[in-house]
């Protein structure tokens, strides 16, 4: 097994992985990808430009006619293949997502790496199991055939590479698409990782294929480029507004995930304990650098102080450090200008009245870890539910805490966003939850726990949260195209 990327070992040069073979960017120029807990340099990655995607594209474009026509069953074997690489190299792609994007070891190890592997076997064995209809009418039997689309565009974020990655890339090649990947430029390492562990399984050349680079470069000129049938994109969703921009003059499928400012609705009748642990997980996981992330915790008035109370003890025993100690709770944003963004909005809570309760500062930490993008978990209060702080995505490790008198009250703060990701509620009263679960304009929402996944469910947001739902099913319908065929009997 070939492992482009050790560890420790100073600088690494990453190139596209394009027709199966690894190359630099056609013009040779390169960026720096930096680890955010230490600010070194770890890996230079190619700045691809348009003449790499055109490459990119015609090698899957190539390799299109004899992997639509691979079997289900083989392809399907071959997913499972990679699930098991990934299985061996887990510690290594547990590190090196925690170099990458800061996040501690644990969560690298528990959430990040984890996931890829089970999304390739899950999506195998959905795709051997799916079903099309058959219609039979009268002197006539319709049935449905799912077709590929061709080639597909995965653009996706920094907060959870493989994860995401993955998501994307086992139904989209299940299916019999070939792929274009274009991973965020800020955490290029595990994508080249896989792109290794594709080519070591035995995926055949131009199958998936890999450009690294700016999203305004090469994200773009892929998502623009017309051999391109489908893009899925994860990320922002001011980004995702320019993705679909590009993506419309050619009527190309799109499916966007974006980003949100989601709930976490506490009633005064929850399992205590419980609930403050499940809102704290919701709230800092990752940084607070996850879609789903809870960051606003809305908290019946009769239970609001003494929540609060347990909830700034527990965040504020959260550890900040190392993500290479076990001991980590939280690790470093991804850059220093992401942490400049998140602490451009606790300044901003303070000039809209807010009181930050804990948190919010830089720890001290030593080198290298003094040159990290570090910050201290923060929950605020005195805000008002419809200020900026309250209802623009933060994307980090930040909550803001707002007191209700009712559901309906509830509901109105929650659903006072223009997001709609996800939600979760916190009741012993079950009737409650389903009514309020009902009332929230949510993609998702959660009842007494918080990223509980089950990979068959859909997933996906509504307002300006995004377009379309991933997962079982609906993952296989998005990377496919429906098609009726009518005997006349
Ligand atoms: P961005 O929107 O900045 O970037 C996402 C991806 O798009 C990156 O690969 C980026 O490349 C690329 N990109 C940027 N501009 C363009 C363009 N014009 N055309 C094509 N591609 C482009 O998101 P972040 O990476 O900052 O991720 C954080 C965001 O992702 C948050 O808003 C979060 O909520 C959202 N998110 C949503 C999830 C969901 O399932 N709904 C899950 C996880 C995150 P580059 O990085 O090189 O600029």
């Amino acid at each position: 097994m070939t492992r482009s990327i050790g560890r420790r070992h100073g600088p690494r040069t990453l190139s596209n992985f394009v027709g199966g073979s690894f190359a630099p960017a056609a013009d040779g120029r390169t960026l720096d990808d930096l680890a955010p807990a230490t600010g070194e340099v770890i890996a230079r990655i190619p700045r691809s430009s348009a003449v790499d995607v055109d490459a990119a594209v015609a090698a899957a474009r190539a390799a299109l006619p004899a992997w639509r026509r691979t079997s289900v069953a083989a392809r399907a074997d071959l997913l499972d293949a990679v699930a098991r690489r990934i299985g061996e190299r887990a510690e290594e792609l547990a590190e090196l997502e925690s170099l990458d994007t800061g996040k501690s070891i644990r969560t690298a190890r528990t959430v990040a790496i984890p996931r890829p592997a089970l999304n390739f076997r899950f999506f195998a064995g959905a795709a051997r199991h799916d079903e099309t209809g058959c219609h039979s009418m009268e002197g006539a039997l319709n049935y449905t055939l799912r077709a590929p689309l061709g080639v597909v565009a995965l653009v996706t974020p920094w907060n959870l590479p493989a994860y995401l990655l993955s998501w994307k890339a086992a139904p989209a090649l299940v299916m019999g698409n070939t792929v274009v990947a274009k991973p965020s430029e800020l955490t290029p390492l595990t994508a080249n990782a896989l792109a290794e562990i594709f080519r070591d399984a035995g995926l055949p050349e131009g199958v998936f294929n890999l450009v690294h680079g700016l999203g305004a470069e090469a994200g773009e000129a892929l998502v623009a480029h017309p051999g391109v049938a489908a893009v899925s994109f994860t990320g922002g969703t001011a980004t995702g507004a320019r993705v679909a921009a590009s993506a419309a003059p050619r009527f190309k499928k799109l499916s966007l995930e974006l980003g949100g400012k989601n709930a976490s609705v506490v009633f005064a009748d929850c399992d205590f304990d419980a609930t403050v642990e499940g809102v704290v997980r919701a709230g800092f996981l990752n940084q607070g650098q996850v879609c789903l992330c809870g960051s606003r915790v809305l908290v019946e008035r009769p239970l609001f102080q003494q929540f609060v109370e347990a909830l700034v003890s527990r965040v504020s025993a959260m550890r900040v450090g190392p993500p290479s100690d076990e001991a980590t709770d939280l690790g470093a944003l991804i850059s220093e200008a992401h942490r400049a963004k998140v602490e451009g909005y606790l300044a901003l809570a303070k000039e809209e009245g807010g009181t930050i309760l804990c948190g919010g500062d830089r720890p001290t930490l030593p080198p290298p870890y003094d040159k990290g993008a570090f910050l201290n978990p923060a929950v605020v209060a005195g805000l008002s539910p419809a200020c900026r702080t309250a209802t623009e995505e933060i994307f980090g490790p930040v909550v803001t805490v707002h007191p209700f008198d009712t559901d309906a009250e509830a509901v109105a703060i929650a659903n006072g966003v223009r997001y709609g990701l996800a939600a979760s509620v916190w009741t012993r009263d079950l009737a409650r939850a389903h009514h309020v679960a009902a009332e929230l304009e949510t993609g998702m929402v959660w009842v007494n726990t918080w990223l509980l996944r089950d990979l068959r469910v859909p997933f996906g947001g509504v307002k300006e949260s995004g377009v379309g739902r991933e997962g079982g099913r609906h993952s296989l319908e998005f990377f496919s195209e429906a098609r009726n065929i009518c005997v006349k009997l």
